[in-house]
């Protein structure tokens, strides 16, 4: 990722430079005949951003720590996400509905990355909803176990992507980095509990944790 990453930036320096270049010889030749180079140059460095976000998203992936766990309510953990991702709903003509059990005893969570997997989630669920959707999250308690889903209303997948969601830079998206999933997988199974899903092509998705706990 080293490797990657310090080429990387140095492209992006040099791409800004150039665009500096550019700003120049516009200001003393008029815009007129540089528009296809701008945007020749904004490609590229679309490409430089989200390469880097891929080395990004790995790294925090690959240096992922050890779970601190605490006793934690997941039921708040999950209305509090929700409420500060109200905007991004109203955005995206999403609409949340919650069913939050009222007997949900306590987990051992490590908070800070059980939010960042239930955002993942949220995250993938809205884009397979480009024109709007409903999202529905359930939290239940079962003998020895917590369970939260998580379900959309959205395109779907093949049962061909189905079984490959998990692994790591498998991605369907233009800008994807395929790491959402792998990260989520690798939270739930440090901290002992299993994820899964279940998904119809053309009518939705859904995806099940499972906590000890
Ligand atoms: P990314 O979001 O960057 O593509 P992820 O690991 O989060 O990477 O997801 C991998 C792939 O799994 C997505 O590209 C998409 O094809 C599929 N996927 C994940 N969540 C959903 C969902 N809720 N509905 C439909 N497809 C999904
Ligand atoms: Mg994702």
């Amino acid at each position: 990722t080293h490797e990657i990453r310090n080429p990387l930036s140095s492209m992006g320096l040099n791409s800004e430079l150039l665009g500096d270049e550019i700003s120049d010889l516009e200001a003393t030749h008029g815009p007129e005949g540089f528009l296809e180079i701008r945007g020749l140059l904004s490609a590229i460095r679309g490409e430089i951003d989200r390469l880097t976000e891929v080395t990004e998203q790995y790294l925090r992936f690959a240096r992922l720590p050890k779970p601190k766990a605490v006793a934690a309510d997941l039921n708040v953990l999950v209305t509090d996400l929700l409420e500060f991702m109200s905007q991004e709903f109203l955005r995206c003509g999403v609409i949340t509905e919650t069913q939050l059990s009222k007997e949900l005893p306590n987990v051992s969570i490590d908070v800070g990355q059980i939010r960042q997997s239930i955002l993942n989630l949220v995250r993938n669920a809205i884009e397979s909803m480009q024109s709007g959707g409903v999202i529905r999250l359930v939290t239940m308690m079962d003998t020895s176990l917590v369970r939260l889903s998580i379900e959309d209303t959205g395109e779907g997948m093949t049962p061909d992507t189905a079984q490959r969601i998990f692994d790591p830079f498998f991605t369907t998206k233009t800008g994807g980095t395929g790491l959402g999933l792998s990260m989520v997988q690798q939270i739930i199974q440090e901290h002992g509990g299993d994820i899964s899903c279940h998904s119809v092509l053309g009518s939705g998705t859904k995806f099940t944790i499972t906590l000890p706990l």
